[in-house]
């Protein structure tokens, strides 16, 4: 095996940052490993790509539900009809054409704004309406004589913590709302002057019991969400995503009108490693390669396989001269490493790499094309060899 560490070749890879870009390539180490505390505890550990994922769905879910309570909120008058005293009626006619006004602009929010913004503000106010609603129906009822009929209204709060369920957030998250949910609960039992009876007790009990159902049902949506994303983003045996998040990334890039170089690497006549070794030989030499190229790069460089033994990787931050120096010092360390199968048989492979930069006027297409071409020129002079262009 290669005699440099890993830690020393990440040493010499970031030698060539110039800039550090975070934003082509996220941290995707999430992926690699497997489920922590840390990653069901706050998204800071996610990559951008599954928080874009994640924002998205719950996005629609938000959508969704706010849209369904705008019109269950004046609909539901008609209960207040049957069971409310006269005095109250108005109100409640007020209150409940207040929410709903408010819920539908709430959704038109959701509709014209970035996931972020909906998961930072939208998320928590779409709990917060129906609990400010509550608190004024509870005003509305505190001097209702027959407590019975309004047992409905009471419900409110543990109907928002179920909810919550429905949306596959973070624990630091969902902690953040139920306490949103939790403090107007709690001003209302103070307000009604009942904050150490037995029943407030009762009702703090159950809105704990709730929470924990929630956090638990929306701990496991969380890691299915995760594992699902794994399995449709992550190559199973290189562990380094697939072609098709490469080409979502590249597409965000595009967007942004960055610039970056992107390279091809083509492991040379690797059919013949498969005939001669056996597949599961030839797997074993491409896991390898795919983590001496992953180990030469920097963290934030993307690097995926893009098919059976072809990697891709986009740089940015460095110019020609760095890029080439990359490209060359992967292929030295590619011809220098020593795979040794199960038997003890050392195997060596080399690998071609075509290298090209992505300028702003070029479509993904044409860029891919010319590294396409570079990596041919590269195979049919000799293999081995970095070709830029
Ligand atoms: P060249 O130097 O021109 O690239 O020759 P090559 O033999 O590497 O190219 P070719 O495209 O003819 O063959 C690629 C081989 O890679 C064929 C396929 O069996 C093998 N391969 C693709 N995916 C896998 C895989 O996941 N595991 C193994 N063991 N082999 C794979
Ligand atoms: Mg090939
Ligand atoms: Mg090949």
């Amino acid at each position: 095996m290669n005699k440099i560490t890993n830690a020393e070749r990440r040493a010499k890879a970031s030698h060539y940052i110039e800039q550090p870009q975070t934003s082509i390539a996220d941290k995707i180490s999430i992926l690699l490993a497997g489920f922590q505390l840390t990653d069901v505890l706050s998204s800071k550990s996610h990559s951008e790509d599954f928080n874009d994922t994640r924002s998205n769905f719950i996005q629609g879910r938000l959508k969704l539900m706010v849209f369904v309570f705008a019109i269950l909120v004046p609909l539901s008058f008609s209960i207040d009809l049957v069971l409310l005293e006269e005095a109250q009626l108005q109100s409640m006619f007020y209150l409940r054409i207040a929410l709903a006004v408010a819920l539908i602009t709430l959704a038109l929010f959701i509709k014209k704004n970035t996931t972020p913004i909906t998961l930072k503000y939208l998320l928590p106010t779409g709990f917060l309406l129906p609990i400010i609603f509550y608190v004024f129906t509870q005003i509305v009822f505190s001097n209702q004589t027959q407590e019975v009929n309004i047992a409905g209204y009471n419900f409110m709060p543990y109907l928002m913590v179920a909810m919550l369920a429905l949306f596959p957030l973070t624990i630091i998250h969902s902690l953040t709302i139920l306490t949103l949910i939790f403090i107007p609960f709690l001003a209302v039992e103070i307000f009604l002057d009942q904050l150490l009876t037995f029943t407030t007790l009762n009702k703090v009990w159950a809105f704990i019991m709730f929470s924990g159902v929630t956090l638990w049902l929306q701990t496991g949506q969380l890691v299915m969400l995760m594992k699902l994303y794994r399995e449709s983003t992550l190559d199973p045996l290189t562990g380094l995503i697939n072609r098709r998040v490469l080409m979502k990334r590249l597409e965000k890039e595009i967007t942004a009108q960055r610039e970056f170089y992107i390279f091809i690497f083509d492991l040379d006549k690797f059919k013949r490693i498969n005939d001669t070794y056996g597949h599961l030989d030839g797997d074993l030499v491409l896991k390898t390669m795919a983590e001496v190229i992953k180990n030469e790069m920097r963290v934030n460089d993307v690097i995926a396989r893009f098919g059976g033994e072809e990697f891709v990787a986009v740089m940015s931050g460095l110019d020609k001269q760095n890029a080439l120096m990359i490209a060359e010092r992967i292929r030295a360390t590619c011809q220098q490493t020593t795979i040794t199968n199960k038997d003890g048989i050392e195997i060596k492979v080399t690998t071609s790499i075509g290298i090209t930069r992505h300028q702003m006027k070029d479509s993904l297409e044409e860029t891919f094309n010319r590294a396409d071409e570079l990596l041919y020129q590269a195979k049919s002079t000799g293999r081995n060899k970095v070709v830029y262009g």
